[in-house]
């Protein structure tokens, strides 16, 4: 049983009735085929009630272990709780990487891709874009795989599942050979630069991330993340579009000690040291904190940050911190990125869902002129037929559930809102 049921920040309290703590498929099948509501749970991470049923809770938090590595497909295959943390350090001593992680390495595999969880980077799709086959048990307790290579469209409806398909046991991964990567920051980006330079900006490297407060029109820190290739040296500029290169390490929140972020200042290591923001070892992010976040169009872009500026009387005082990143295409049914590049405008807010809950409304009415669409897993306001309508392939991901589901065990308050439309 879970001590805490409670979500990451300890904003929600799941109200399943029961929890589990399940050690094998088996054990999965049985709970799977005598429950009439049940949903998978990951590492807790997220940050509304998409986790939560009313019936049972399965954790998957015993099924932590690598399967094993293709080298020959350079795949590599694990259990559904595996932390990306723990994956990445496994795969590295192995040769290999993930193409991206997300800000902190501390979430399941399964969590993450079941809610469209990115990093950052131009050409790199979200993490759910690696998978290329999902184990699961489906709502009669058969255990099933679809993968990329058989199963086509379903399987790209299938991968940013909302936890509404059934429990996922095991995923295959793609990998790449290991690299080492560098990551340097600067401080004071003018946001009047980005019109220019936005896409300039975000193309020179692996991947970039803004950071801002929102007190002025000023991206407190550039954070520049880079693979760097045996005897290469690199020597940066210590401008960039008005920028000046950091002296010292820096953590996102300017008011907070550095030590849990991973090491910048252009000191090697690697990728899976570099990408993540934050270090395995150590509390992710501040802790205290609430988040949302909203997907708009590459291409809307400058004229984003340029309304979310405007609004930033209401913001600021809400704010730890804000962070604009940017995510590749993909053909995941259900990824705000189905078919278009995005920029992904996050906010990690100060625990004040009151205050929050009144900003979001603004946002959301000022980011709908570019149909931006909100983080699966974080908080938001919008309606749910508008989120409908924001999705080309809804009606073919209800289809999808309604298959391999039809009874609706795997369905949530959350489920029924916003994808099926019944409050
Ligand atoms: C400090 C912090 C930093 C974050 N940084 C980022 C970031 O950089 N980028 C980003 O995009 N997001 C970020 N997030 C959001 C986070 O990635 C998502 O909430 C993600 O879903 C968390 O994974 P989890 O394992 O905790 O999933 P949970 O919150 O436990 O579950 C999420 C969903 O996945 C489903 N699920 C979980 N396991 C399974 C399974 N085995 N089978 C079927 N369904 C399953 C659940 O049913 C639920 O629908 C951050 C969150 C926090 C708290």
């Amino acid at each position: 049983m879970i001590e805490n049921p409670s979500n990451w920040a300890g904003n929600y309290t799941y109200r399943a009735a029961q929890f589990h703590q399940p050690e094998t498929v088996e054990q999965i099948q049985e709970l799977v085929v005598h429950s009439n509501k049940l949903k998978a749970l990951g590492t807790r991470h997220s940050f509304n009630d998409i986790a939560d049923s009313p019936g049972d809770l399965i954790s998957l938090e015993h099924f932590n272990q690598i399967v094993g590595l293709d080298r020959e497909h350079q795949a590599v295959t694990v259990e559904a709780g595996v932390r990306y943390g723990q994956l990445a350090r496994w795969l590295h001593n192995e040769g290999y990487a993930l193409h991206n992680l997300a800000s902190l390495p501390h979430i399941s595999v399964a969590g993450a891709c079941a809610t469209a969880t990115h990093g950052s980077g131009d050409k790199h799709g979200n993490l759910a874009t690696a998978v290329s086959a999902l184990e699961l048990v489906t709502a009669n307790g058969d255990l099933i795989v679809l993968s990329r290579e058989k199963d086509g469209e379903q399987f790209q409806g299938a991968v940013v599942g909302l936890g509404g398909l059934g429990v996922i046991t095991k995923l295959t991964l793609d990998v790449s050979p290991t690299f080492e990567m560098r990551q340097d920051v600067y401080e004071n980006l003018p946001l009047a630069e980005l019109e220019e330079h936005f896409d300039e900006l975000f193309s020179s490297v692996y991947s970039v991330s803004l950071f801002t407060d929102w007190r002025n029109a000023i991206f407190n820190q550039v954070w520049l993340k880079r693979p760097v290739p045996d005897n290469v040296s690199i020597k940066l500029d210590p401008k960039l579009f008005g920028a000046t290169l950091a002296k010292s390490h820096l953590h996102p929140i300017a008011t907070l000690s550095a030590e849990n972020c991973t090491e910048q200042m252009g000191v090697r290591g690697p990728w899976y040291e570099r990408l993540p923001h934050f270090r395995m070892d150590f509390t992710p992010s501040s802790g205290e904190e609430l988040q949302s976040e909203y997907l708009v169009p590459r291409r809307h872009a400058f004229k984003a940050l340029q309304v979310i500026d405007q609004l930033r009387e209401y913001i600021a005082p809400l704010l730890q911190i804000s962070e604009v990143r940017s995510i590749a295409a993909d053909d995941l049914w259900m990824s705000p990125c189905y078919k278009q590049a995005c920029i992904g405008i996050h906010f990690t807010w100060k625990k004040d869902w009151d205050g929050v809950r009144n900003v979001l409304p603004r946002i959301e009415d000022q980011l709908a002129q570019f149909n931006a669409r909100p983080h699966w897993a974080k908080l938001f306001t919008m309606s749910p037929a508008r989120l409908q309508s924001l999705y080309e392939k809804m009606p073919d991901f209800r289809q999808l559930l309604e298959h391999y589901d039809p009874q609706g065990k795997f369905r949530n308050e959350f489920l029924d809102k916003y994808i099926f439309g019944i409050s």
